[in-house]
């Protein structure tokens, strides 16, 4: 007999209890993955993030052929394709990871009601895309948790089943037809220095990370120059890692460093599972309601300037800038950012999260959108008023400078106690410089924001 799995969000091999259970089943798999049109459509394919797809893929080909087996790619309507390669190879099991997006649930919805025409039975697995899924940990009075701590402790206590090891062998049935690989090569606008993808990457990166970088993380974690995170995120994000795995190596690694990594993986389950109850804070306000907002529209120059990091505030143009340059910020870079836009600018959140995700090669919807409104206000944030003072942040995240005078070279020569505040320099050296005047004075923008507060 024959199982199909399906990967999604999951592209590895270790720790993948769908890829277990339908080998465990069968004598032959067929490992398949759909570009799914409808997934394109809705924002995900953008260069960066396709690029590291294609490495993704080409690495879990890689690592089927060392097995025996391969990948089978196809493109179009996800069930539908789906269907026809289980008729194809006359499977009568399909396997896939359960996720909690509107959007999959839907889709996994269709996929059963097909796949049972066909006499095929569908079997969803947990906990492969997430370390705790949505509706797992639930407070006593309501379908998800709103605020984070007592959503960790719950977390933090829930018993997480053991990593699985990746598989010996995998069959695959003769003749069913794949389309090639996409490769990096032909996509053009792909940020210069953009991670590489693919599971052996990922795991390379967690050993390094477990190794050498997780015992600073705690004091080091905020230091924008410093560059003290794990950056794994684009590796979750696509599943060439298994958060459960993740964690479980984490709390074996032990110390200071290792629980406040943990903690920042439970947020990922946390706004998982937010989204997954509440899908419109995709794009609609999740708690406090705030309008009036400057659009792109009303506030184009402004926009613009954030966008391209030429706002006049070099710790807010840094960060704008390496996210250009690298499809990934800083976590710091990107509070401060969200703030910049939504407090001072008063312009909509969406404008900023849109952005985002153009360029963001981790650009998740639940991530990023919960993020943005927390920043924003909107959303999970239990002091939602408040704003994140570019200079004073700069100040104590940057306090030489460095991160600065990395991605702006305009501020280069220029000393530590002028560098977040270049405006302060005599106007001859200013003017020198060629670098922006701030495009809003922070008084301005915090009084705009007030004003915006009362009315709403
Ligand atoms: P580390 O500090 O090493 O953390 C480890 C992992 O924990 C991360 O890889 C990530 O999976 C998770 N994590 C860390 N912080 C958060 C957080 N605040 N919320 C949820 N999960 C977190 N993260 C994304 O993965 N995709 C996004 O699209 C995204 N957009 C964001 C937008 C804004 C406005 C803000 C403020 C944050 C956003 N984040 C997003 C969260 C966070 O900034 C990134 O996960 C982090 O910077 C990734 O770097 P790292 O892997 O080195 O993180």
């Amino acid at each position: 007999n024959v199982s199909l799995v399906l990967f999604t969000a999951d592209l590895r091999l270790h720790d993948h209890p769908p890829l277990r259970a339908a080998l465990d089943g069968a004598r032959q798999v067929v490992p398949l993955f759909v570009r799914d049109r409808a997934v394109d459509r809705a924002g995900f394919a953008v260069p960066n993030r396709l690029a590291f797809l294609a490495d993704c893929l080409r690495d879990l080909d890689a690592g089927l052929r060392a097995r025996g087996g391969r990948l089978v790619l196809r493109s179009g309507d996800l069930v539908e394709q789906v269907c026809r390669v289980a008729g194809e190879a006359e499977a009568d099991e399909v396997h896939l990871a359960a996720d909690g997006s509107a959007h999959a649930r839907h889709r996994e919805e269709r996929l059963r009601t097909a796949l049972e025409a066909e006499g095929v039975r569908l079997h969803v697995h947990d906990a492969v895309t997430t370390a705790v899924g949505p509706g797992t940990v639930t407070p006593a009075s309501s379908d998800h948790f709103a605020v984070f701590t007592p959503y960790f402790g719950h977390w933090s206590r829930w018993r997480l089943r053991e990593p699985l090891d990746a598989p010996r062998t995998v069959r695959v049935p003769e003749g069913i037809g794949s389309e090639d690989l996409p490769s990096r090569k032909g996509l053009s606008g792909l940020s210069p220095a953009l991670a590489t993808g693919g599971e052996r990457e990922g795991r390379e990166r967690v050993t390094a990370w477990l190794r050498s970088g997780i015992g600073a993380y705690e004091e080091g974690h905020d230091d924008l120059a410093g560059d003290a995170t794990s950056r794994l995120s684009p590796h979750l994000h696509f599943g060439t890692l298994s958060p459960v795995e993740l964690v479980h190596r984490a709390r074996r690694a032990g110390g200071p460093g290792a629980e406040a990594f943990v903690r920042q993986l439970a947020w990922r389950d946390f706004h998982r599972q937010v989204l997954a109850a509440r899908p419109e804070a995709a794009s609609t306000d999740y708690r406090t309601k705030r309008d009036r907002w400057r659009t792109e529209r009303t506030a184009r120059e402004d926009v613009e300037a954030w966008r391209e990091g030429r706002t006049g505030y070099p710790v807010v143009d840094a960060a704008m800038r390496q996210l250009r340059h690298e499809g990934w910020m800083h976590n710091r870079g990107r509070l401060l950012t969200a703030s910049f836009l939504t407090k001072t600018l008063y312009v909509d959140w969406r404008v900023g999260a849109r952005h985002f995700l153009d360029l963001l090669v981790d650009g998740d919807v639940a991530n990023n959108q919960l993020n943005w409104q927390w920043m924003a206000g909107t959303g999970t944030d239990s002091r939602p008023n408040r704003v994140l003072n570019p200079v004073t942040q700069a100040k104590r995240y940057d306090p030489d400078g460095a991160y600065v005078r990395r991605w702006v070279p305009e501020l280069e020569h220029v000393a530590a106690s002028a560098v977040h505040e270049p405006w302060k320099l005599p106007e001859e050296e200013r003017v020198a410089l060629g670098y922006p005047e701030p495009i809003v004075p922070l008084p301005e923008g915090l009084a705009r924001f007030r004003r915006a507060r009362e009315r709403t």
